[in-house]
C-alpha cells in the first residue's frame, strides 16, 4: 500500500508578467491510500488545479509552507520527472501539444522512463498492451501514430490522457476534469477505462465540477474545496448534495465567507 499525504500545503503562484506572487492554496491537508478513489469538487479558481499542479511539481509553484509525502517521503524537491518515477501521474486540464513527437512513441518513452536500464519494455509488449487499451477506450489505432495532442479535439485529449493512464500504470494519479467537454458516450468511455485501474495498486484524486462523472467512477470520500482550502470532506452522497444545494449552501452552513 502505498500513500499520499498533503499537510498544510500553502502554495503561491507567480504572475510572471506582472513579476508579483499570490497566495492560492492557504493550508490544504489531505491523505490518500492507494485502493482509494478521492473527488475535490470546487467553484472555479479556487486552486483545484493549482493543488494538482503542485503535487507533480510543476515551476512557478511555491511551496511556501506545508509537506507532500510520498510513502513518508517528502517529494518537495523533486523535479517532475523524479516525482513521475515515484508512481506520481497528473492528466492535466489543459493538455501540451507536443509536435513531433508520435503518441505512440510518447508512451514507450514515458513507460520506459519509469523502468531501470535493464528492463526495458519490448515492442512486443508494448504493442500488446497498446491494443488492449486501445480497446478499453474505443480508440482508433491511427491516434496513435499522430503527434501528441495536435489538432486532437477537446474530447480526444481526454481519452488520450486516460490512455497514458492505462499505459503508464501509475500508483497515484491526479485526474484534472478529464470530464470537461465530454459527452455522454465519451464519459463513460473515459470512466470506464479509470474504473480499470482500480485496485490495491491505484489511487486517484479526481478534480471536477460535476457531480456527473461520479456516477460513473464511484469515490470512497469527497472533498470541498474553497478558497484555497478543503472547508469540507464526506463520502460520495456530499457530491450529490454539493449539485443540489450548490456551493452556496455549504457556505452558509459553514458559515463561510469566501
Ligand atoms: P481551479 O482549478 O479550482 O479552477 P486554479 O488552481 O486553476 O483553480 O486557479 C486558482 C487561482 O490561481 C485563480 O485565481 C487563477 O486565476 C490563478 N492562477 C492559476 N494558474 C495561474 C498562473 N499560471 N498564473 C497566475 N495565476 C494563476
Ligand atoms: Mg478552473
Ligand atoms: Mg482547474
Amino acid at each position: 500500500m502505498a500513500t499520499l499525504e498533503i499537510k498544510n500545503l500553502h502554495v503561491e503562484i507567480e504572475d510572471e508578467e506582472r513579476k508579483t506572487k499570490r497566495e492560492i492554496l492557504k493550508g490544504v491537508n489531505l491523505v490518500m491510500k492507494t485502493g482509494e478513489i478521492h473527488a475535490i469538487m470546487g467553484p472555479n479558481g479556487t486552486g483545484k488545479s493549482t493543488l494538482s499542479q503542485t503535487i507533480m511539481g510543476q515551476k512557478n509553484y511555491h511551496v511556501t509552507q506545508g509537506d507532500i509525502l510520498l510513502n513518508d517521503e517528502s517529494i518537495l524537491d523533486m523535479p517532475v520527472d523524479q516525482r513521475a518515477r515515484k508512481g506520481l501521474f497528473l492528466a492535466m486540464q489543459y493538455p501540451a501539444e507536443i509536435p513531433g513527437v508520435t503518441n505512440a512513441e510518447f508512451l514507450r518513452s514515458a513507460i520506459n522512463a519509469r523502468r531501470s536500464e535493464d528492463n526495458q519494455i519490448s515492442v512486443m509488449d508494448f504493442l500488446k498492451e497498446l491494443d488492449k487499451n486501445l480497446e478499453i477506450l474505443d480508440m482508433s489505432q491511427s491516434m496513435t501514430e499522430r503527434y501528441l495532442n495536435e489538432g486532437f479535439s477537446g474530447g480526444e485529449k481526454k481519452r488520450n490522457e486516460i490512455l497514458q493512464l492505462l499505459m503508464i500504470k501509475p500508483n497515484f494519479a491526479l485526474l484534472d476534469e478529464i470530464d470537461s467537454g465530454l459527452d455522454i458516450d465519451a464519459l463513460k468511455v473515459v470512466s470506464k477505462g479509470v474504473n480499470s485501474m482500480r485496485g490495491s495498486d491505484f489511487g486517484a484524486l479526481i478534480i471536477t465540477h460535476y457531480q456527473r462523472l461520479l456516477n460513473y467512477i464511484k469515490p470512497d470520500v469527497v472533498h470541498v474545496m474553497m478558497g484555497g482550502r478543503i472547508v469540507k470532506t464526506g463520502a460520495a452522497d456530499l457530491a450529490v448534495k454539493l449539485e443540489n444545494e450548490g456551493y452556496a449552501g455549504l457556505r452558509d452552513e459553514l458559515g463561510l465567507d469566501i
